[in-house]
């Protein structure tokens, strides 16, 4: 079972990143944000708690966070590895995720740390669109990766569309709080000797191959 973490500030290309990870080594990608997502449409008393506090950028409730997750990992596709994406966010869902792990008899693989500059993040944050069909992610303020037709999907021709929470003011929200909250777990998977420091200013090619080189054993 190999399983991979990433660590990074909001709009760092994480996303990009696992989409990469999983496409190589065909796992699955486990993304807190897009389950959420998913969840925050449903018409129901949690889907619009959960809509209204992606809105403002906040964290959701750590119990349902836990329940989502341990649901999801516990599915067959899971046991030949998985990236796992946006979890844990604190450290206390760090500790949790150890014992999550450990009750579905999995280890901890590789973390990742995408360390990138904050003022390149705002200007990514306000060029994202993502797909509303298949999920891939575009950059209309980056060159390497802004769709061939702006609002059009290069791969599927579906709708672009650019989140509720990628505005300067939630952008800032979620930066303060990944700075407050996120910090300690970086530390914690530093002590544990399985954190991977990624130079996320580069190209996606280039953030992509230090990644892989350290999955395949090369940069190890
Ligand atoms: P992301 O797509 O990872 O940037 O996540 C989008 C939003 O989903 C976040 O701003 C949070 O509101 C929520 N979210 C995602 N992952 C978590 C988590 N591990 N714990 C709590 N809330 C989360």
């Amino acid at each position: 079972m190999k399983s991979i973490m990433f660590i990074a500030p909001p709009a760092a290309g994480k996303g990009t990143q696992a989409d990469l990870v999983i496409e190589k080594y065909n796992i699955p990608h486990i993304s807190t944000g897009d389950i959420l997502r998913d969840i925050s449409k449903e018409d129901s008393e949690l889907g619009s708690y959960v809509l209204e506090t992606l809105s403002s950028g906040g964290l959701v409730k750590d119990e349902i966070t836990y329940q989502l997750i341990e649901n999801r990992l516990k599915k067959d596709d899971c046991k030949k590895g998985f990236v796992i994406d946006g979890f844990p966010r604190t450290l206390d869902q760090a500790i949790e995720y150890g014992k999550i792990l450990e009750r579905l008899n999995y280890s901890i693989g590789e973390v990742f740390l995408i360390d990138i500059d904050k003022d390149v993040l705002e200007k990514r944050v306000t060029g994202r669109r993502i797909c509303e069909n298949c999920k891939a992610i575009y950059n209309i303020n980056s060159e390497d990766s802004k769709p061939q037709i702006e609002s059009t999907c290069d791969e599927c021709g579906g709708r672009l569309y650019q989140r509720n929470d990628d505005n300067v003011e939630a952008f800032n929200n979620r930066y303060e709080l990944y700075e407050k909250k996120t910090e300690p777990i970086i530390k914690y998977y530093e002590e544990k000797g399985v954190l991977y420091h990624i130079d996320g200013n580069k190209s996606i090619d280039e953030v992509f191959k230090q990644i892989d080189d350290i999955i395949s054993g090369v940069g190890k």
